[in-house]
C-alpha cells in the first residue's frame, strides 16, 4: 500500500504535463514509429492518453503500460513540433522511471546497470577483457565500414552487422589532458562519452586535435562515466543518479570554460536530463547541476559559434561527395543543425549533397533497437534509401549513435558508403 500512495503522489506530478496535450494530432506527421507501425498508441497522443489514465490502467496492467511506454525512440520529434508545447520527451523519460520504480527493474538490466555502468572503472576493465576475446564471437563483414556480425546465433546481436570495441580504449591510447588554457584564453573540458571512448576511437582523435589546433586548453580526466542516459531510459535512476554524482565529481575537481562532447546524445543528456531529473537532488547538487549544463556544449557549435572556423587546405575541385544526417538529439533537442553543416564545407575536398529527410531519425533510439530491433532497422532502412538516393559516398553526422546504426543499415545492404563524424571530417581538412 505505501508504495501506492508514492505512485500516485508522483503520478499527480506527471498530470499536471500531461494534460497540456490538446489531442491535436499533429504530432502524427513528424513520428518514426507511428510512420512505421500506423498505431495510434505508438504516437505521442496515444501515449499521453494513456498516461492521463495511468493510475487506472497501472492497477489492471502494468506490464502492458510499461511496454507500450518503451515503444518510442524518444527522438523528440513529437516535442520541437507540438503547437501546445507539451513536453513530450520529459514526460515518457519520468514515467518510465515511476514504472521501473514501480515493478523493479529485470535482473539482467539490474546487473548490467548498477553493477557495470554505474561503476567507470568496472565498466572499463569489462570492455577492455571484452575488446581481447571479442574475435571469438566476432567476425569482419565490410572493410570499408569496419563492420563486423555475430559467428553465431545471438538473440542480443541478431543479424546485426556494427562496430566492434576498439583493441584500446581512445582515453587509454591518448592519455590524459590537463593543459593551460591556450592562444584563446579558453579552455575545454572533453566529455567524451562511451561509444566514442570505446568504438569510434578515430573520433576522439578527431576531437582533441580540432581543440588543440584552434587553441584550446584541454582538460580530459579519467575514468569518466557514462552520461546515464542508457540506464534512465529503461527507468532506472539508481544507476543513472549514481552516474551523475560520479561525472559531476570528475569535471567539478577543475576550472574550464566549456564542456563539449562529440555526443549529441551526452550533450542533450547534460543538458536537458540532467536538470529535469535533478528537480530530486539536494540544493546544493541542483547547483552544480545547472552550471555544468549552462557551460555544456555540442562540439560543433562549440567550434563554429565559440572559436570560429579555419577554412582546410584547398587542394582543387572538391571530388568526395558527402550527404549529412541530422541526429535527433542533436537538432530536435538543441537546434543544431547549421554548425555541422558549417564544419564539412570548412573542409573542401568534400561537396556536400543533401539528402531527402535529412532530420528523420535514424532508428538507433540507443535501448529502442535493442528491444525492437525489427522497428528499428525498417526505420533505418528509409535512411538508407535517401543516403542512396543522394549519390553520397561518405555520409557523415554528429552523433556516434546514429552512427552505429548507420553502419548497421549500410553493412547489411553492401551499400558501400563511408560512414563518418563531422568532426573527422573537419579535422582530416586541417592536415
Ligand atoms: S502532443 Fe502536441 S502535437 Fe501531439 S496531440 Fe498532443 S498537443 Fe497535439
Ligand atoms: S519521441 Fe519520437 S518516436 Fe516517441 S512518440 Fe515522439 S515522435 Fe514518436
Amino acid at each position: 500500500m505505501p508504495r501506492l500512495k508514492a505512485l500516485a503522489r508522483l503520478m499527480k506530478d506527471l498530470e499536471d504535463q500531461v494534460v497540456v496535450c490538446m489531442r491535436c494530432g499533429l504530432c502524427q506527421s513528424v513520428c518514426p514509429m507511428f510512420a512505421q507501425t500506423g498505431r495510434e498508441a505508438d504516437l505521442a497522443r496515444g501515449k499521453l492518453a494513456l498516461l492521463d489514465g495511468l493510475m487506472q490502467e497501472l492497477l489492471q496492467d502494468p506490464k502492458g503500460v510499461q511496454d507500450r511506454l518503451t515503444r518510442c525512440l524518444l527522438c523528440g520529434a513529437c516535442a520541437a513540433n507540438c503547437p501546445s508545447g507539451v513536453k513530450a520527451l520529459d514526460i515518457f523519460i519520468k514515467a518510465r522511471a515511476i514504472l521501473a520504480g514501480y515493478l523493479g527493474l529485470s535482473p539482467v538490466k539490474k546487473a548490467v546497470f548498477r553493477q557495470m555502468l554505474a561503476h567507470p572503472d568496472i565498466f572499463n576493465r569489462i570492455l577492455s577483457w571484452g575488446a581481447r576475446f571479442q574475435g571469438i564471437f566476432i567476425k569482419p563483414v565490410d572493410d570499408l565500414l569496419g563492420s563486423s556480425c555475430s559467428r553465431f546465433l545471438s538473440p542480443l546481436l541478431q543479424k546485426r552487422h556494427f562496430k566492434a570495441l576498439a583493441p584500446v580504449s581512445f582515453i587509454q591510447r591518448a592519455g590524459l589532458r590537463h593543459t593551460p588554457a591556450g592562444g584563446r584564453g579558453l579552455k575545454a573540458a572533453l566529455f567524451v562519452g562511451c561509444l566514442v571512448d570505446k568504438v569510434f576511437t578515430p573520433v576522439g582523435d578527431a576531437a582533441l586535435k580540432v581543440l588543440e589546433r584552434r587553441g584550446m586548453g584541454v582538460f580530459m580526466p579519467e575514468p569518466q562515466g557514462c552520461c546515464g542516459i542508457p540506464a534512465l531510459s529503461s527507468g532506472d535512476t539508481v544507476a543513472f543518479d549514481k552516474l551523475v554524482r560520479h561525472n559531476l565529481k570528475v569535471f567539478g575537481s577543475q576550472e574550464f570554460d566549456y564542456l563539449v562532447t562529440p555526443c549529441a546524445t551526452c550533450t542533450s543528456t547534460i543538458t536537458k536530463v540532467w536538470p529535469l531529473m535533478a528537480q530530486e537532488y539536494p540544493e546544493e547538487k541542483q547547483i552544480q547541476i545547472a552550471r555544468l549544463a549552462a557551460k555544456t556544449l555540442d562540439i560543433n557549435q562549440f567550434l563554429v559559434d565559440q572559436v570560429g572556423l579555419e577554412a582546410g587546405k584547398d587542394e582543387g575541385a572538391a571530388s568526395i561527395l558527402l550527404t549529412y544526417h541530422d541526429p535527433c538529439h542533436l537538432k530536435k533537442s538543441l537546434g543544431v543543425a547549421a554548425q555541422p553543416r558549417a564544419l564539412i564545407r570548412a573542409n573542401p575536398r568534400y561537396r556536400l549533397q543533401e539528402m531527402a529527410e535529412a532530420d528523420w531519425c535514424c532508428g538507433s533510439g540507443g535501448s529502442f533497437s535493442l528491444q525492437h530491433y525489427e522497428i528499428s532497422a525498417a526505420i533505418g532502412r528509409r535512411k538508407l534509401e535517401n543516403i542512396r538516393k543522394s549519390g553520397a559516398a561518405v555520409v557523415a553526422t554528429g552523433c556516434p549513435g546514429c552512427m552505429m546504426q548507420l553502419v548497421d543499415m549500410i553493412s547489411q545492404a553492401g551499400a558501400g558508403v563511408q560512414v563518418r563524424h563531422v568532426l573527422e571530417i573537419y579535422a582530416e581538412g586541417l592536415d
